[in-house]
């Protein structure tokens, strides 16, 4: 049986500012947050569908959607561990890999 879901998370990247809150109506500190969502075969092979980076208040959690693209390029890197990321890329090399060695022991 293959077992398969989704699920999402959230990752807090660090405060970035402190700025006027329309929310709370004053100044506080402002978080980088990315959030995102993901299928999965066994918990273990992922694959990201969607991801989203917000700047939001810490008091009150709102904020505005960022440019993925420019968020990623300060960053230099894309914050999801690795196997949820390109965990399906590592089981369809494993099944091609079994594929291989089965075949080259068979002879
Ligand atoms: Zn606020």
């Amino acid at each position: 049986m293959i077992i398969f879901g989704s699920g999402g998370d959230v990752v807090h990247l660090g405060q970035t500012e402190t700025k006027y809150c329309p929310v709370c109506e004053r100044d506080r500190t402002f978080s980088l947050v990315l959030h995102y969502r993901f299928s999965h075969v066994y918990y273990l092979f992922g694959m990201v569908e969607k991801r989203q980076y917000f700047d939001v208040c810490d008091v009150c959690n709102r904020g505005e959607k960022l440019d993925r693209k420019e968020v990623e390029r300060q960053l230099g890197r894309v914050p999801i561990p690795f196997m949820r990321r390109f965990g399906c890329l590592v089981a369809i090399l494993l099944l091609v890999l079994f594929g291989v060695i089965s075949v080259l022991t068979s002879h």
